[in-house]
């Protein structure tokens, strides 16, 4: 490990400490993301998981991965660095204050861009949120920590129940969903979006079930209507509460009619009828937008 110089501890991730550290030999500063191997379990699935997946995504609004170093005890992922993540960013901000909405935009565009890129690659990345949303002081965006990530081919979906966190979590892992697919991610990104604009996380659950009743609380109860299948999904119950209006607009601040148009697609219920990163990156509210990342 003398290759990298230990600076200062920036993060805590799902299964490591992460240290900002400088390349010993050209002086670049990186971000170094330290996980403990356990005596006999050897290395975490999860940073296997976010090795292999890292080491075929190469996108502008990816994380790049640099390097990996391993001694006895540890292992070391060496990752570009970047000054900030996106929940730092509203945490530093002034109450009352809103990110300008044209950098809403780009970041938008950008976080999209990166998802796109992922599930045309068949990857999941199953754990957005503004801490894994990392951003730099020229407005770029890059998607990090991809150790709840997973491979899927195109026809096969994911069984897995506890993934992402809980308020960035899409209705139908909440009930229970055998299966689930790339929509899971949009849900997250749909989350993320109204949070940038109104500065206030949408669905602010603090069980699984509190978390669905917010996120009825604002989208009105499922029905078989506007979700078909709803009912027969595991968790689901007769007994839910029965909120009857759409108040999503009434949520969120400092947004546009087209970006509530998109918002609303984003958070379809019906997994089948959500957006695809595709749409989102077609829709109007991105009209005018010229990007300055290319893939
Ligand atoms: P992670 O384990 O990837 O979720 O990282 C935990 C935290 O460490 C993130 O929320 C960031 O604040 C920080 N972090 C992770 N990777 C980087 C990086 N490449 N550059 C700067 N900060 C990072």
């Amino acid at each position: 490990m003398e290759d990298y110089r230990k600076l200062e501890k920036i993060g805590e991730g799902t299964f490591g400490i992460v240290y900002k550290a400088e390349d010993s030999v050209t002086g670049q500063i990186v971000a170094m993301k330290k996980i403990k191997l356990g005596a006999s379990e050897g290395i975490p699935a999860t940073a296997l998981r976010e090795m292999d997946l890292l080491q075929g995504l190469k996108h502008p609004n990816i994380i790049c991965l640099i390097d990996i170093v391993m001694d006895q005890y540890r292992l070391y992922l060496i990752f570009e660095y970047l000054s900030m993540d996106l929940k730092k960013y509203m945490d530093s901000m002034t109450p009352d204050t809103h990110i300008d909405k044209e950098l809403v935009r780009r970041y938008l565009y950008q976080i999209t861009n990166a998802i796109h890129y992922c599930h045309r690659n068949h990857v999941l990345h199953r754990d957005l949120k503004p801490q894994n949303i990392l951003i730099d002081k020229k407005g770029v965006i890059k998607v990090a920590d991809f150790g709840l990530g997973r491979s899927i081919s195109p026809r096969s979906r994911v069984y897995t129940h506890e993934v992402v966190t809980l308020w960035y979590r899409a209705p139908e892992i909440l009930l229970g969903s055998p299966y689930y697919a790339f929509s899971v991610d949009i849900w997250s990104i749909g989350c993320i979006f109204a949070e940038m604009s109104s500065r206030k996380p949408l669905f602010q659950g603090d069980s699984e079930i509190n978390q669905l009743f917010h996120i009825f609380r604002i989208l009105k109860t499922p029905t078989e209507d506007i979700w078909p299948g709803v009912t027969s999904l595991p968790d689901y119950k007769a007994t839910f509460p029965c909120w009857s209006s759409y108040t999503l607009r009434e949520q969120l601040k400092n947004i546009s009619e087209l970006g509530i148009d998109l918002l609303q697609k984003m958070l379809i219920y019906d997994p089948f009828h959500r957006f695809t990163a595709r749409d989102i990156l077609n829709h109007p509210y991105f009209d005018d937008f010229t990007s300055t990342t290319s893939e």
